[in-house]
């Protein structure tokens, strides 16, 4: 009998699996795949409700030839019944609720594919369960887990439509980068709402263009940077420095982890209306999962040795991250003295725009010379200044 309910259990498994592959393939092809392919999944709701009758008629013949089986028939019946009228949907927004802190990404794709199980593809909560967990998913990251998890799935026997991303992350030699968005043209800002709802619709979103007036900002800055080898990326959007446990900025009381900085050409934060030659921003994130973004604008004038070391040491073109033998980089070399800052809160200034980003743009300037502008391999990777939409902004 256990036999059923296994089977039973497979199959809810993968479906959510399966939900959570339609909804990654639909970040990485576009809205207009969406309904298809959450419709692909409904399609795979009603295979299973036949497959679960098939399994169900099977359970009534086998209930005719002996009656022994019938507790462990009434188990699979309220296991079936219980995603049907919503039970487990309930437990599990009820556990969500209960959690403290940020709801964690997989926990959200969870919900997502319950809401899927219970409600349908088509209902809104379960689109909006599913952009959430989007919009929370570092999804370049995630793409080997995916890919994992869909060839895990094709060698299982399932049918499974195998992203275009996995397939080529299995040819190495044929590396090639698929533009989700990018800094003009077609994937410009102006319609990275398209593909990233967030950016598109967001009240709070980054850059600013930072004027009074300014309320007195109360926050107090300190970082502890630490010396250490250095990783570089050209991710084909900018230059990114990669940075090792251990440097940490102190928002009040709260400690950050610097996870990484990397450049804008110009500055995407303006001063009264006027851009700099460029924006180091610096990226870190407390245990609960917060961003907080140090911007340092690079003011043309003099040689930064700082920038000298990592201009020397960039990938000119798109790849992987390579770690410079030899060369130690500590990234407070690139931060000024004094901390005074304009604070607001803000998103990503790249897709997915997700918002809830803390924002310290530090009034001091760091001096960059015209031909280490020039040399930056990106001519234009700034995002235009957002709405305010009331925001204070804060100053000290
Ligand atoms: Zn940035």
């Amino acid at each position: 009998m256990k036999k059923y309910l296994r089977l039973l259990i497979e199959i809810v498994m993968g479906l959510l699996l399966a939900g959570a592959l339609a909804f990654s393939y639909w970040s990485y092809n576009g809205k207009a795949h969406a309904i298809d392919e959450l419709t692909d999944v409904s399609e795979g709701v009603d295979e299973t409700k036949q497959e679960l009758e098939k399994v169900n008629k099977e359970l009534a013949e086998t209930k005719e030839k002996a009656a022994s089986f019938e507790p462990a028939a009434r188990e699979l019946a309220a296991v079936k019944g219980s995603f049907e009228n919503g039970v487990v949907l309930q437990d599990y927004e009820a556990f969500i609720k209960a959690q403290k802190g940020p709801v964690i990404s997989e926990r959200q794709l969870g919900l997502g594919a319950l809401r899927l199980l219970t409600k349908g593809a088509q209902d809104p909560d379960t689109i909006a369960a599913y952009q959430k967990a989007l919009e929370m998913a570092e999804w370049s990251s995630r793409l080997k887990s995916i890919c994992a998890a869909q060839n895990a799935l094709v060698a299982a026997g399932q049918k499974v439509k195998v992203l275009a991303d996995c397939v080529q992350a299995e040819e190495p030699a044929k590396e090639k980068h698929v533009v989700h968005w990018a800094y003009e043209g077609e994937m410009g800002p102006e319609n990275w709402g398209e593909e990233f709802p967030t950016c598109g619709s967001g009240k709070k979103q980054s850059p600013l263009n930072i004027v009074g007036p300014f309320e007195k900002s109360k926050d107090v800055l300190s970082v502890s940077y630490k010396e250490g080898p250095l990783k570089m990326l050209n991710n084909g959007h900018t230059i990114q420095v990669n940075v090792e446990p251990g440097s940490t900025l102190k928002l009040n009381k709260e400690v950050y982890n610097l996870l990484q900085f990397h450049f804008h050409r110009p500055s995407e934060e303006q001063i009264d209306g006027k851009p700099m030659a460029m924006v180091a921003h610096f990226v870190h994130k407390n245990a609960e999962g917060k961003l907080a973004v140090v911007g340092v604008l690079l003011n043309e004038g003099k040689d930064s040795e700082a920038i000298k070391t990592l201009w020397e040491n960039a990938p000119k073109s798109e790849g992987p991250e390579v770690v410079v033998e030899g060369v130690k980089f500590n990234p407070s070399s690139l931060i000024p003295a004094a901390l005074t800052h304009y604070h607001y809160e803000g998103s990503l200034t790249t897709p997915p725009c997700t918002e809830g980003v803390q924002f310290y743009i530090l009034k001091t300037t760091v001096d960059i010379s015209k031909k280490q502008v020039n040399e930056f391999p990106f001519k234009r990777n700034a995002r235009p200044v957002q709405p305010a939409n009331g925001r204070v902004i804060t100053a000290n």
